[in-house]
């Protein structure tokens, strides 16, 4: 029994030095940035699938973002209309972004018939019509670093999955291809297995160990600088709260080239 209460104290003792050693990082600026890229101002185009995967996934990247001026464009492929809600999901995804510092202007929401109807799991999106729509932003807006999801999309949704490969596949698009080959930089939202993602705190050790590996900064952690604005993006989604937790802000931002 004692052997189960020094383990149990343990835990709880890292739990709270790993919470301290997240708030103090968040209090002052990231200094270990060592991706280049990061450090001069882009035109960066944040792609995402559904209004509210910018407040679930990505704040702390949008607050690094903008927080550095940033120019922040997002492009979101579907108004999520599954259930009907999606009027009142656009409203909301322009609230949330205006709350994280992206001007309502810079937020481009795609209602295509294609990715509307088929919202949802186990709907596969159209990637060729994916990269078009992409591409199109990539050139009108002089993109020249682009953020998304990676080939898991972080929770598994299909759609999530799609918005990567029409992102990347030179097999959807070669135009796109072509784009990507120019001077733009591409990171991906690492997804991480289910025992670090709901290990709270604890798993800042591992990110930051991984990222330290690499020392060429092909991946990069980000530690959430304002998790209050990313509460108040995440409350604007109010037609979504039945079935979502808040237990993102500060979760770090694992990023791979
Ligand atoms: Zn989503």
């Amino acid at each position: 029994m004692a052997w189960l209460v020094m383990i149990a104290s343990l835990i709880l003792v890292t739990w709270i030095v790993s919470l301290f050693t997240i708030l103090i990082l968040s209090f002052f600026p990231f200094t270990n940035l060592r991706a280049a890229p990061l450090r001069k101002r882009n035109n960066v185009l944040l792609v995402i699938a559904h209004p509210d995967d910018e407040s679930m996934f990505f704040t702390p990247t949008i607050n690094f973002l903008t927080s550095r001026r940033h120019n922040v464009q997002v492009l979101c492929l579907s108004i999520g209309d599954a259930d009907g809600k999606g009027n009142i999901r656009k409203k909301e995804l322009f609230q949330a972004c205006v709350a994280l510092k992206v001007p309502m202007q810079q937020v481009k929401i795609v209602n295509h018939p294609d990715l509307q109807v088929l919202d949802g799991f186990g709907k596969v999106w159209n990637h060729s019509l994916l990269a078009n729509i992409i591409e199109e932003q990539i050139t009108s807006h002089c993109i020249n670093m682009i953020i998304t999801f990676d080939n898991y999309g972080v929770s598994g949704h299909c759609n999530h999955r799609d918005v990567h490969y029409g992102s990347f596949s030179h097999v959807s698009s070669k135009l796109l291809y072509d784009t990507l080959q120019k001077d733009i930089d591409v990171w991906e939202l690492v997804s991480t297995n289910i025992l670090r993602k709901y290990s709270g705190p604890i798993d800042i050790w591992l990110t930051m160990i991984w990222a330290m590996l690499h020392s060429s900064g092909t991946i990069q952690y980000l530690v959430n600088e304002h998790p209050r604005r990313s509460y108040c993006a995440m409350a604007q989604h109010a037609s979504q709260w039945v079935c979502q937790s808040m237990n993102f802000v500060n979760e770090k931002g694992d990023r791979d080239e």
